[in-house]
């Protein structure tokens, strides 16, 4: 099977509002685990921390859904991290099994130096891929985009079409997708200029998981344990 591996790519131009949905691709959800190991394969102690306290803080994956992520040194944990330069990328959801333990399944291309939403963006975008979404304007319910136009913004910044292809144009199957519809803000989106779109409508990014991207999270993992129940979380609004 080929691989799903999402690269992102660098921030670029204002925040742009649109229809979108966020998704989730049901081949690769994870169905008999209520928790995800991440093992670091490299970085240092203080990039761990980072790493560890967005995921698990009150803005965090870990504060949207029953699907927790908790951090281990055992060898065969499902999620696998390495610290490269270059792109930041994961696996999408269970497609993180087929990887060889020693090998890793999401890279996180970021340095402490950066701390802020630079890194945020990052960290929580790859862990939306580990839990098994993906990119919200690869939904298939999205509006078409202007391909040539598409292909030639990313050449531009010197992104060859495979990944232009892989990663922006691609959209799943229906039948492969399950989806939760209005207009989504969401981490899992790209900043993708509007005029790219040929419905004018471009899904709005986000540096953080959005309300929808928690509710979303929820609605296919349940309801996440009660620490962070009363705890303010501004985006996802939980009583
Ligand atoms: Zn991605």
């Amino acid at each position: 099977m080929t691989a799903f591996v999402c690269a992102e790519p660098p921030e670029v131009g204002p925040k742009f509002m649109a229809a979108s949905r966020l998704a989730l691709q049901v081949s690769r959800q994870w169905t008999d685990r209520e928790q995800l190991r991440v093992r670091f394969l490299s970085g240092t102690p203080e990039l761990h921390h980072y790493v560890a306290l967005a995921v698990d803080g009150p803005h965090g994956w870990n504060a949207c859904s029953a699907m927790q992520f908790v951090f281990s040194d055992e060898k065969d944990s499902e999620i696998r991290i390495s610290f490269d330069s270059g792109s930041s990328w994961s696996q999408v959801g269970t497609d993180a099994l087929w990887v060889p333990v020693k090998q890793a399944t999401m890279n996180l291309a970021i340095r402490l130096e950066d701390a802020g939403a630079h890194i945020d963006r990052p960290i929580h975008h790859e862990f939306g891929h580990a839990l098994g979404f993906i990119h919200g304007h690869q939904n298939p319910y999205l509006g078409p985009l202007d391909e040539p136009a598409v292909y030639a913004w990313y050449r531009s910044r010197g992104y060859p079409e495979w990944w232009t292809k892989a990663n922006v144009l691609e959209r799943l199957p229906l039948d492969d997708v399950s989806a939760i519809g209005g207009a989504i803000p969401s981490v899992m989106n790209y900043h993708i200029p509007r005029d790219l779109w040929l419905d004018g409508k471009a899904p709005e990014p986000s540096d953080y998981p959005t309300y929808w991207d928690a509710y979303a999270a929820e609605t296919w993992y349940g309801a996440p344990p009660e620490r962070y129940t009363s705890i303010l979380f501004p985006i996802a609004g939980r009583g």
